[in-house]
């Protein structure tokens, strides 16, 4: 990764985690709002069913007055034929009376051509008397089907209301005329006004006729057809008063009667929550429209909620990813690392053959001059029992001569023993070869070789060789090995009086419950000073000698500790009796 993609990076990921929890908190906010606004349109529609009902009772509380006033005698008889003033006069009062104890707004009774022959306000001005309704959809519905009812802007007072009518019959069942009760509702407009929601009632046409606030009446809730209109201006349902559109675009719908709309309203482009309810016996609809309220407090917990847990999952990703990261790079590093061993490891091993190898021919150099010495003797000695013997027969003494051959013998029997033995010993043999074979045998091979230099330099050996002794190994390899300790020991005592080997050969028990293998134990003690406490740990490293140089390398010890730990057995040593003491091990060999 380049230096530049790397600082990129950083204020990238940064930013990217930043507009996440920037998302995360608007989406949050959309959401808490959508809920305000879903709870908020259920507590209107609940509330419009309340409204609904209270229109529906104050209608229904007058629907039986004109059928009941339809059976009154005086009124029926005042329209059963031509009627006089004083018959007016009385219709009038009657009405009067009426309309004030029943609480209406006004009472009116028309004749069989739609004329108003008496009615309550008779004292206004805008008395209805004497005008004809006979174009009024009521009046028309009364006399078809004996009962009728419209909304209207009163043509005479310019006062909308409810007109409810009935007819009114002869005992035979000819229509008369209508008895028509007109309800105004401003005192339910003004109750309506009193809370902050917008409350309107429209008509089948979709026409506002009531509202609880100015400028919303007479608007139109949806496009009217011609015909429609026509019709409107023949009944004069909403007379001279002009009809606007209402322009209203839906944001959102909760159900089929609940929206959020936007409105080209009397107060500019307000959001609304607009609840509709269908009052079915009116044919009319009620309609709640508020304005939302979503606590601006409740958005902003939610949006910190909302950009907290986003932060927290992206920081947890964050560390969770770093862990994973990490342990991938210790596994990497314990990966190379036990490769590296396993190198070395095999260097380490190349390098020792050689080691071994090496040591083995200076041992073969240095043993040659023995070896040169050790059969030039017997070499000479034979020269001269050849001469004697060569005078015995000589002189006939043929017994004698025999006799003098038998040291000849054992003479030459053992030079050839020696140059085989040496024939094997430079052979470098393959390492780890693990024959059966007995360690005794191995000390007394050892000892043989070095037979001479033992002889010469008058050493005592004290040989305690439990055998056989069988472990697993290289013969010739572990052959060196005592060949090394047993040279060392030879030149530590080389310029002592007392000159005294001891070997020795044991099994060693291995406590009670121990599970580890019987294993034999070697020790090689000599009587030449010991070893120095400071060099105690370093005879075993490589090159390491206090031998004059040309006498010792320093790699006889270092050889012999790799061939026993190879064989799977331990070297050490330490100070004894005057002298140094190597202690090798081996396991014994199972199959013994
Ligand atoms: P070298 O014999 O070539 O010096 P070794 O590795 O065989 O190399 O021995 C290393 C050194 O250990 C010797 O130089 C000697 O100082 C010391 N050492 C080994 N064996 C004995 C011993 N039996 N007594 C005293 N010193 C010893």
């Amino acid at each position: 990764m380049s230096f530049t993609s790397r600082t990129f990076r950083l204020p990238l990921y940064v930013l990217l985690i930043l507009a996440g929890a920037v998302l995360a908190a608007g989406l949050a906010m959309q959401q808490t709002e959508r809920h305000a606004l879903a709870d908020d349109a259920g507590r209107a529609r609940g509330q419009l069913a309340l409204y609904g009902n209270t229109l529906h009772t104050l209608i229904e509380r007058y629907r039986a007055l004109p059928a009941v006033l339809a059976l009154d005698p005086e009124l029926r008889s005042a329209l059963s034929g031509p009627v006089s003033s004083t018959t007016q006069d009385t219709v009038n009062r009657k009405l009067e009376r009426i309309n004030s104890a029943a609480q209406s707004s006004t009472l009116e009774l028309l004749d069989r051509n739609g004329l108003a022959v008496g009615a309550s306000n008779w004292r206004l001005p805008s008395s209805y008397v004497g005008h004809n309704y006979a174009f009024r959809p009521y009046f028309l519905q009364t006399k078809a089907q004996g009962v009728g009812r419209f909304y209207a802007v009163g043509v005479t007072s310019g006062i909308p209301g409810y007109f409810l009518s009935n007819a009114v019959t002869s005992d035979a069942g000819d229509f008369l005329g209508a008895m028509v009760v007109k309800l105004e509702f401003p005192e339910l407009e003004h109750e309506w006004g009193q809370g902050s929601d917008l409350l309107l009632v429209s008509d089948a046409k979709g026409i506002v006729f009531i509202a609880n606030q100015p400028g919303w009446r007479y608007r139109e809730l949806q496009p009217i057809s011609a015909s429609d209109r026509a019709e409107l201006a023949a009944t004069r349902q909403y007379d001279k008063q002009p009809l606007s559109a209402l322009h209203r675009q839906v944001i959102q719908a909760f159900d089929d009667n609940g929206h959020l709309v936007r409105i080209e309203g009397p107060d500019g482009a307000v959001d609304y929550l607009w609840e509709s309810l269908p009052l079915t016996a009116e044919g009319w609809t009620l309609h709640l429209l508020r304005k939302p309220q979503v606590a601006a407090e409740d958005m902003r917990n939610a949006a910190l909620a909302a950009a907290g847990t986003w932060l927290t999952l992206v920081f947890l990703s964050l560390f969770l990813y770093q862990r994973w990261r990490l342990a991938r790079v210790h596994q990497r590093n314990r990966e190379e690392l036990e490769q590296l061993v396993e190198e070395r490891t095999r260097d380490l091993r190349t390098a020792q053959d050689g080691l071994v190898q090496s040591a083995k021919l200076a041992a073969l150099g240095q043993m040659s001059a023995a070896l040169a010495h050790e059969i030039n003797q017997p070499l000479t000695a034979q020269r001269m029992q050849l001469a004697s013997l060569r005078l015995l027969l000589d002189h006939g003494r043929i017994d004698d001569a025999y006799q003098a051959l038998t040291p000849l013998d054992q003479q030459l029997t053992r030079m050839a023993a020696l140059t085989g033995h040496l024939k094997t010993f430079a052979r470098k043999s393959p390492s780890g070869l693990r024959e059966r074979l007995d360690l005794a045998a191995v000390v007394d091979q050892a000892l043989l070789l070095l037979e001479p230099r033992l002889r010469d330099e008058r050493v005592s050996c004290v040989l305690h060789l439990t055998r056989p002794a069988y472990v697993r190994g290289d013969a010739i390899r572990l052959e060196q090995v005592l060949i090394n300790l047993l040279r060392n020991a030879l030149d530590a005592m080389r310029d002592k009086p007392l000159k005294r080997l001891e070997v020795r050969i044991e099994a060693e028990q291995p406590a009670h419950n121990s599970t580890k293998p019987r294993q034999w134990r070697l020790t090689v003690g000599d009587s030449g000073g010991g070893i120095a406490q400071e060099h105690l740990t370093n005879v075993f490293d490589p090159f390491f000698t206090t031998k004059p140089v040309g006498d010792g390398l320093g790699l006889g010890l270092a050889v012999s500790y790799a061939i026993v730990h190879e064989s799977g057995g331990t070297l050490c040593v330490d100070n004894h009796g005057g002298g140094a003491r190597f202690t090798l091990t081996l396991p014994t060999d199972p199959e013994a």
